[in-house]
């Protein structure tokens, strides 16, 4: 079973916020597109979606926040996915302050990968785009090592790519190729004070070995001289979206077709995997590409 929009896209992810509760303060937050009401999805909930998608033919599930290791039954979570949803493959995007003491758990529990947000490697500048507390960069270096040690993989770094930052890049390169994990360079969505991703990309092509294109939002993935490094550039971008392949589910359990709308989402309201699934085929009718080319207004 695929599932297939209006738009011919296939759907094979799920992109679940598990609460909007979160011990950082990014300057540039997106907070998953969403508009919370303040509730926070019941862990029931959570698995019956995962159970309903992954029989609608949903092949991973990133979970997201907020932050998602402000819940205590993250690890109870991810066990109940692996349960109903033996296939699915099951990762999380965290800022890793408090990953050290999980990521064993977490693993253990059928977590299979990690994105790690680092956005700079200097303690001022980390504290001044995360409102993090002193310490916390650290915590956050050994967050990573630990989810190596644990053995998710791939373990990838996201960094938004900042006015402020854009210098750090080589030296975020650097660390990624000697620790041996995936550099992520995002462009930042919304208004702020965005790096120069574009000039960022053509350097780095010119110093890579070679490139691949990844299915999803075509992503360029560059090898450096045993670094890896990714491209993610989702504004006005009409490969984006028509490679967008994710459903996300909020933090207060309604499914949201597209990152950058919220004029089109669909409460959950039983949890019921059979209802949950007529839910499912019901907002992927719904979804639309945000950004569709020069015919269009966007
Ligand atoms: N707290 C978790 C974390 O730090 O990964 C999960 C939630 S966070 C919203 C998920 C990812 O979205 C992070 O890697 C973050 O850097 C990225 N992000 C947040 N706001 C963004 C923005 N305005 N533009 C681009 N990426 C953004």
């Amino acid at each position: 079973m695929v599932l297939i929009d209006p738009y011919g896209r296939k759907l094979t992810g799920l992109r679940m916020s598990v609460t909007s509760r979160c011990n950082l303060r990014c300057i540039y937050c997106h907070h998953e597109g969403e508009v919370s009401v303040g509730r926070e999805i019941s862990r029931e909930m959570a698995v019956n979606v995962v159970n309903a998608a992954s029989r609608l033919g949903i092949r991973s599930v990133k979970i997201t926040g907020g932050e998602p290791l402000m819940r205590r039954d993250l690890e109870e979570m991810i066990a109940g996915f692996r349960e109903v949803a033996p296939g699915v493959e099951i990762s999380i995007t965290t800022n890793g302050v408090y990953l050290k003491e999980r990521a064993e758990r977490l693993a253990a529990a059928g977590l299979s990968r990690a994105n790690i947000s680092l956005d700079s490697l200097d303690p001022d500048r980390y504290r001044r785009i995360t409102g993090a507390k002193e310490g916390d960069l650290e915590r956050v270096l050994d967050g990573i090592e630990a989810a190596l040690v644990s053995g998710l993989k791939p373990v990838k770094l996201n960094m938004v790519v900042l006015k402020e930052n854009e210098c750090e890049i080589p030296g975020m390169i650097e660390f990624s190729r000697s620790n041996g994990v995936i550099l992520q360079l995002i462009e930042l969505l919304g208004d702020g004070p965005k790096g120069d991703l574009e000039s960022v990309e053509r350097r780095i092509e010119a110093q890579a070995d070679g490139f691949l294109t990844r299915e999803m939002h075509r992503r360029r993935k560059y090898f450096l001289d045993g670094a890896v490094v990714e491209i993610v550039r989702p504004m006005d971008n009409t490969e984006f979206c028509a490679h967008c392949t994710r459903l996300r589910v909020t933090s207060d359990g309604r499914l949201k077709p597209c990152l950058l709308r919220n004029d089109n989402l669909l409460e959950i309201k039983s949890t019921d995997p059979d209802e949950i699934e007529r839910l499912i085929l019901e907002v992927v009718r719904r979804r639309e590409p945000f950004f569709r080319g020069a015919n269009s207004d966007r």
